[in-house]
């Protein structure tokens, strides 16, 4: 009869604990910020260093924060370089 118990006891448990961490995943999710991840799909990706960052990746995390302008970028092309501009333009605070 005690293992019964012990059973019905860690069901119980199993089922509180895991209704709660449902919950508090749903209401404490936090959309991750890709715009980092974005704008170096959109870079050329030579990782040269004449923006005067270590690579593209640098350069990505220098756009996001505004430390840096696309501009820096001699090989990007025009028509990506506007299509940076709007992205940044449209996620400038948080993803
Ligand atoms: S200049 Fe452009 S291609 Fe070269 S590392 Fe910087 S972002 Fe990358």
């Amino acid at each position: 009869m005690a293992i019964v118990k012990a059973v019905l006891l860690m069901l119980i448990l199993g089922g509180v604990i895991g209704m709660f961490l449902g919950i508090a995943g749903e209401k404490l999710y936090v959309a991750p910020d890709t715009r980092e991840e974005d704008i170096l799909a959109m870079l050329p990706g030579y990782n040269c260093g004449g923006c005067g960052n270590p690579g593209c990746s640098g350069m990505a995390a220098k756009l996001v924060s505004g430390e840096s302008t696309i501009e820096q970028c001699k090989p990007c092309k025009a028509d990506m370089k506007e299509k940076i501009r709007q992205y940044l333009a449209e996620h400038s605070g948080n993803a």
